[in-house]
């Protein structure tokens, strides 16, 4: 295949400067206030209870996979009182929130779905769907007991610390207060829902909802992907195209009289091919060990770390074997940054060029491909995969509203405006996303009170410091249960939480066992930390050529604040063995102990 370069460059230029805007991250709203209805919990009604002003060794808040694994390793550990606090009515984090129909794993089940060894657990299909995911996280909460101390529907509101007596407060929005010799927080990059921030969306006279906060009651169908007969003779909106439009689109499509889909940016759709297990091929694979070798190797994949095979064989490990056949194939006197970036760009380039040339190949209406076609690098934006999607806009009521970078101007009574013509719908789904790119404690939706009263707002004011990405020098007894700073692999974020959750398991037993109340990073180990991350080569995700989105802090510099988004220089795989190394020695270098 030979690409003209020079011409794609300026495309994906022109593409990219059309979108950018002033207003970065401030474009959009959250559900609150006379939004919050959009926000509600529709899956799980919220019953009355006590306040707690009790005890616990760990407090964990978040009961996504970052708390499911945390908590099941420290129930292995040996300590019992572990009390994970959660906004949603259950555990799954945000397979808890995500039922919209179609919604399934991106990443390999086997690597993606944490503990499915120790629950002798086989994912049916390649790519699992959200209600078998969800019910995986219900069956970690069971085996673990970590229902038990659960608490439900709760916020946390504050975090806490009193020096003297080595103890976390943790007080919530049901009243409760209560003491943890320990606090772990896995909060999740991507849990608080966003709209545009565009006028009248409040002023709809139909029906409206997120998609995470799918109305079935409304639609009709389930998760599990029956048919939505609630639909049926009606008109509906979608606003946005990315990986959550991707998958609920073609069940839409299905469903509703007419679907509008409403694009800004076009996602990069490649192939999904999904299957169901072979047991019998599973049976084969699965002998002792084998989750924790599929994990490495589809790191190793990834990341670098000497890997033969590919295991895993999915769309992540195909984009990078791409990549690394294009370096492999430069004579070693050539692989220099500069020729190893331009083979980079030129897998880019042709692996772009099939996805383009996938839509011509299965959208009918050429006018229609032609605007689904992605012209930008495929890791400016996240990479989706999907075997329906493209072929929905083939079905007569499917309509994609293309507004050339522009989105949505406004919503009126009686339906949705863009590029000045105004489409009648009787539903509007916000498939726009979730906050990122904001602070930490503003997502979290609370601040942590450390030593001497610093609150973690302020001493993360001009960006996060940590040591290992976990802890926090002036915040003893509190582990930080997320992928930057640490082993920063995006391609499958549990890998990163089921390490956190072993180191911190390591450490609160051998701080019980040696009877010490406080761990904290110490100032030094912090610094040496942070030294060393500034030779990190950063991420390959988005950058600022790319065209706006979450990747790339929507195409505004993100400052200081960016650069420590950044892993450990020499990759996952090498920041994973630094830690197994580091965790098994027993001293914790860098943690004091008292
Ligand atoms: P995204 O933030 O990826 O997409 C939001 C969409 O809304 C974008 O297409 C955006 O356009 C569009 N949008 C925003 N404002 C407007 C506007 N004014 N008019 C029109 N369109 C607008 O959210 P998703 O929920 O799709 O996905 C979020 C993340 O969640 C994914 O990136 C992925 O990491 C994760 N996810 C994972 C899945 C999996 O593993 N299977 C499935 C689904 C999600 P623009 O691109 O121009 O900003």
């Amino acid at each position: 295949m030979t690409v003209d370069k020079h011409a794609l460059r300026a495309r994906y230029r022109q593409e990219r400067d059309k979108r950018l805007r002033p207003d970065g991250n401030d474009q959009y709203q959250r559900l609150t206030g006379r939004f919050a209805s959009y926000a509600d919990d529709p899956y799980t009604p919220r019953t009355p209870r006590e306040p707690k002003n009790d005890h616990v060794t760990v407090a964990f808040v978040g009961g996504g996979f970052a708390g499911l694994v945390t908590g099941a390793r420290l129930k292995e550990a040996g300590v019992a009182d572990v009390r994970i606090v959660e906004k949603g009515g259950d555990f799954g984090g945000t397979w808890y929130w995500n039922r919209y129909p179609g919604a399934q794993c991106d990443t390999a089940s086997f690597v993606y779905m944490p503990l499915l060894e120790e629950l002798g657990h086989m994912p049916t299909e390649k790519y699992a769907h959200a209600p078998e995911i969800l019910e995986h996280c219900r069956r970690i909460g069971k085996h673990y007991g970590l229902y038990d101390n659960a608490l439900f529907h709760t916020e946390v509101t504050g975090l806490e610390w009193d020096d003297e007596r080595a103890l976390w407060t943790v007080t919530t929005d049901r009243g409760d207060r209560f003491t943890a010799r320990f606090v772990a927080m896995g909060v999740g990059p991507l849990h608080v829902p966003k709209l545009p921030g565009i006028p009248g969306i409040d002023s709809f006279a139909g029906h409206s909802f997120h998609t995470s906060r799918w109305d079935y009651d409304y639609t009709g169908g389930d998760p599990a992907g029956a048919p939505m007969d609630r639909l049926a003779g009606r008109r509906v909106a979608v606003i946005g195209t990315g990986a959550t439009a991707v998958q609920c689109v073609p069940h839409l499509a299905r469903s509703c009289a007419e679907l509008y889909v409403f694009q800004r940016t076009p996602s990069s759709v490649d192939v999904r091919d999904n299957r169901p297990t072979d047991p019998e091929w599973f049976a084969g694979i699965a002998t002792p060990g084998w989750q924790r070798r599929w994990l490495e190797n589809f790191t190793a994949n990834q990341a670098g770390g000497g890997a033969d095979e590919d295991l895993v064989m999915d769309g992540w490990t195909d984009i990078a074997r791409r990549v690394r056949d294009r370096i492999e194939a430069l004579p070693q006197d050539a692989r220099t940054v500069e020729r190893m970036l331009e083979a980079f760009e030129d897998s880019d380039f042709e692996k772009m060029e099939e996805i383009r040339a996938r839509v011509d190949a299965l959208v009918r209406d050429p006018e229609t491909a032609g605007r689904l076609k992605a012209w930008y690098r495929q890791l400016c934006k996240r990479p989706c995969f999907h075997d329906a999607y493209l072929q929905a806009f083939n079905l007569p009521g499917v309509h994609l509203v293309d507004t050339d970078g522009k989105g949505v101007e406004r919503v009126t009574e009686t339906g949705v405006v863009a590029a000045g013509r105004e489409y009648e719908v009787d539903c509007v789904i916000y498939a726009s996303g979730f906050e990122v790119g904001t602070d930490y404690t503003r997502r979290a939706g609370y601040d942590v009170t450390g030593r001497d009263g610093v609150r973690l707002s302020a001493y993360w004011d001009e960006g996060m410091r940590t040591l290992h990405g976990t802890h926090v020098h002036g915040f003893p007894n509190v582990f930080i249960v997320q992928p930057t700073q640490g082993a920063n692999l995006l391609s499958n974020i549990p890998h990163n939480l089921t390490e956190s959750g072993r180191t911190i398991a390591t450490i609160v037993k051998h701080a019980l066992d040696h009877g010490h109340v406080r761990v904290e990073a110490s100032e030094q180990a912090e610094d040496a930390w942070m030294e060393l991350l500034t030779s990190s080569p950063g991420s390959l995700l988005g950058g600022a050529d790319c065209t706006p989105g979450y990747y790339n802090n929507e195409g505004q510099d993100p400052g200081r604040k960016g650069w420590l988004s950044v892993g450990y220089p020499l990759g996952a795989t090498a920041y994973f063995a630094y830690l197994e190394q580091w965790r098994t020695s027993g001293d914790f270098a860098g943690l004091d102990f008292t």
